[in-house]
């Protein structure tokens, strides 16, 4: 399933957002409680979380995030892989991805990270990859947001809660004037948000250690860091990830150091980290740098799972031409050999719905063992029904994924279609209301469930269940006001 992205320009001021550059507060760090419970002084757990998820719904409003099933699903099994391995988890973790092509990644309240997508054209390796979620992860577990925000707290007159409410704000909004956005991003120089030498060389000490327990080579974070010096050596500015993960010398040769202290295992990028690249670089790359060639012959050369991953590769060429019989042509052999393989069945659907052919799509997906299980597969069905005119069905497979996963805006629109397509005006509101939400447009939101509530029968179950969802969503906007005061 592919997604049609809307781009803006917000996702340049998330940077900004955490490149403040506060003055290193060394000191204050050794006064600060581990866990941080401090009566009064300290975030909670519950605020932390409350923060991150308005964070998030802002994020999905005005970031080009990709919301590619496939991607999501497989960041998150390599970040939560992580995560296991990792002391003093405290929130569930989320991975998000955003069509950028600076390598950046950060790490926000309630466990989100967020990575850009050219860590994928500058990861060789699943290691390296997963070196850079391992640091990020790191940086939630030590909880160096919410000290960083505590020191400054302490040390300037500053309603921080209120000033990031307005920062996020100002990044989701694509409305906002040159002059709102400049207000904005001096109160990020203000250092509103840094990680300090002191915070980066605890994420590295503590990521590599997560890092090798949970299998990867601990040789690729020295490794990945040595790109982004050599990066920031030669190319005319400096990566962006610098910016917000400053890179002294020694924070590289301590890397080494205690990489080299390790027992360094050989360790082969899974395929799924082959197809996740590929499928990045082919589907979400920048116009200006296409899926080139020198990838996809250098894997032909390579081991077999890269050279797996190059035929796919080939595929995606050929379907992002929208030459869709020579990609078939290509995808048939490989689906052939792995009948229940996700990337290819995801691929196939599409390159049957580019060509109007959705009942195929539809038959094949539903022969599909353990299809039931598998989150990816049944959206793919979802959406082949919907394009198929038949969206009782597709309605039927969306009422049990919304159900278990009710914070993918996918299921949410996918459903608002096939309940348009059947007639159903108040279903049709009620998910489209679920989608705004997600996006964190409270009042448009409350405002279709009204009225989905008013072309019900009154008194009804229906009626009902959306009165209280009204209710929830009050709530929600309550709490997130005190983030909005500045
Ligand atoms: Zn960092």
């Amino acid at each position: 399933m592919s997604i049609r992205l809307r781009k803006t320009v917000m996702s340049v001021l998330f940077g900004a957002l955490l490149a403040g550059n506060l003055p290193a507060q060394a000191d204050s760090q050794d006064r600060l409680p581990d866990i941080g419970t401090t009566a009064g002084s300290t975030l909670s757990i519950n605020q932390e979380l409350a923060m991150g998820d308005f964070y998030v719904r802002q994020l999905r409003a005005g970031a080009p995030l990709i919301n590619d099933p496939l991607l999501s699903n497989y960041i998150n099994q390599l970040g939560n892989r992580l995560v296991k391995r990792a002391d003093s988890v405290r929130t569930p973790f989320h991975f998000y991805l955003i069509r950028n092509d600076e390598i950046n990644a950060f790490a926000f309240f309630g466990g989100n990270v967020v990575l850009h997508s050219a860590l994928f054209r500058y990861a060789d390796s699943e290691s390296e990859l997963a070196s850079v979620l391992a640091h990020e992860i790191s940086h939630v577990t030590q909880r160096h947001l919410a000290r960083s925000m505590e020191s400054q707290q302490r040390s300037a007159p500053l309603t921080w809660v209120g000033a990031l409410g307005s920062i996020l704000l100002a990044m989701a909004n694509p409305q906002l004037g040159m002059a709102a956005l400049s207000g904005t991003l001096a109160g990020a120089q203000q250092g509103m948000i840094t990680f300090t030498q002191a915070n980066e060389q605890e994420a590295d000490r503590i990521g590599i250690q997560v890092l090798q327990r949970a299998g990867f080579d601990p040789q690729a974070m020295p490794n990945f860091l040595q790109k982004l010096a050599d990066q920031s050596r030669y190319a005319s500015k400096p990566p962006e990830m610098l910016l917000t993960h400053p890179l002294p010398e020694s924070r590289l040769s301590d890397a080494r150091n205690r990489a080299n202290q390790m027992r360094s295992t050989p360790v082969q990028s899974s395929q799924d980290f082959l197809f996740a690249k590929i499928r990045t670089f082919g589907m979400y790359g920048s116009p200006d740098r296409p899926l080139s060639d020198d990838l996809l012959e250098q894997w032909e050369k390579g081991n077999v799972r890269e050279q797996l991953a190059a035929k796919y590769g080939r595929v995606i060429q050929f379907y992002q031409a929208k030459k869709y019989d020579e990609a078939r042509n290509r995808l048939q052999p490989l689906l052939a050999s792995a009948p229940t393989n996700p990337w290819f069945l995801d691929m196939m659907t599409d390159i049957d719905l580019g060509q109007n052919r959705a009942a195929q799509a539809i038959s094949r997906l539903q022969n599909v063992s353990g299809i039931q299980t598998n989150p990816v597969l049944q959206l793919n069905l979802a959406n082949a029904y919907v394009e198929g005119k038949q969206p009782a069905e597709a309605s039927k497979i969306l009422y049990r994924y919304t159900y278990s996963h009710p914070d993918d805006p996918n299921g949410w629109e996918l459903l608002a279609q096939a309940a348009a397509a059947r007639g159903l005006r108040a279903e049709e509101l009620a998910a489209r209301a679920e989608s705004l939400a997600l996006s964190g447009q409270l009042d448009q939101a409350i405002q279709l469930l009204s009225n989905a509530s008013s072309l019900v029968k009154l008194g009804s179950l229906e009626q009902a269940r959306y009165d209280a969802r009204i209710d929830q969503l009050r709530q929600l906007q309550q709490r997130f006001r005190q983030y909005q005061k500045s």
